[in-house]
């Protein structure tokens, strides 16, 4: 089935808005579309939603415009270092987009140059950065519980244009390390083409060395666009489920009827 549960819209840094969406779900043919406002962080408004009332009852109200032709659910995608209230959302997804150093937040995936700044700040150490990284990361997995992982390996996003860590064998065994500790946290992985519609990757997250390890040990995936607008909601979509046949994987889960399930790719 077609579905979509990584969805940005205006209310956070998205460029269109929850009924725009909507409409562009039903256009495509989506049997469920499900929304992911960035959780509210004190530390950094730029990206996220400061009225997530006003973003729940606009959910509501579409819900009662379109819920018998579309299945809608009000998710969040939660920052690791600022969890959000469980019992708000019909699910949540956990992402992490920082690096705290120093009391600082740097948004990892926010440029290059940012990135940079990071990777100065550990004299270089592209390794122990990733450590860094991922052991945080994993800390809130197992502890918060989120349903679905966020791109996992994030901390990837400019690799292609500025290869820093998958060419590296160093940080690719620690990125698998931490891969399999992130599983205990019984998590659903997304396989994310947001980067692919933005144009900084040709290939979904995480990297398919990663694909095959969470194929091998029996992990569930789910395919979302991390969209930021409304034309961009199944995009990559062919492309990543032939990928993801090619790995092995034979079902992706998707949330229908209120229950995540297996769906066929
Ligand atoms: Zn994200
Ligand atoms: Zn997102």
């Amino acid at each position: 089935m077609l579905a979509n549960y990584h969805t940005h819209t205006t209310f956070c840094d998205g460029k269109s808005t929850v009924e725009e969406v909507v409409l562009s779900a039903l256009e495509k043919g989506f049997a469920a579309i499900g929304f992911s406002g960035h959780g509210y962080t004190p530390f950094d408004f730029t990206y996220c939603m400061k009225d997530t009332d006003g973003y729940l009852a606009e959910i509501r109200r579409v819900k009662e415009k379109y819920g018998k032709e579309i299945e809608i659910y009000a998710g969040v995608e939660e920052d690791a270092s600022y969890p959000q209230p469980r019992g708000l959302f019909d699910y949540v997804l956990g992402s992490s987009h920082y690096f705290c150093v120093q009391k600082q937040y740097f948004p990892i995936d926010s440029s290059i140059e940012c990135l940079n700044k990071c990777v100065s700040l550990y004299g270089g150490d592209t390794v122990r950065m990733a450590e860094d990284y991922y052991s945080s990361f994993c800390t809130y997995l197992n502890r918060y519980r989120p349903d679905v992982i966020g791109h996992f390996d994030l901390l990837t996003k400019f690799d292609e244009q500025s290869p820093r860590f998958l060419p590296d064998p160093a940080y690719r065994a620690v990125a698998k390390k931490y891969l399999l500790e992130a599983m205990r946290c019984g998590g659903i992985f997304e396989v994310n083409t947001g980067a692919i519609s933005r144009g900084y990757r040709t290939m979904p997250y995480p990297h398919e060395e990663l694909l095959h390890v969470l194929k091998k040990e029996g992990a569930r995936v789910m395919l979302t666009s991390d969209s930021h607008h409304a034309g961009t909601l199944d995009c990559a979509f062919d492309e990543a489920r032939a990928f993801l046949r090619e790995i092995g994987f034979r079902t992706a889960t998707v949330l229908y009827r209120g229950e995540f399930v297996e769906d066929t790719l």
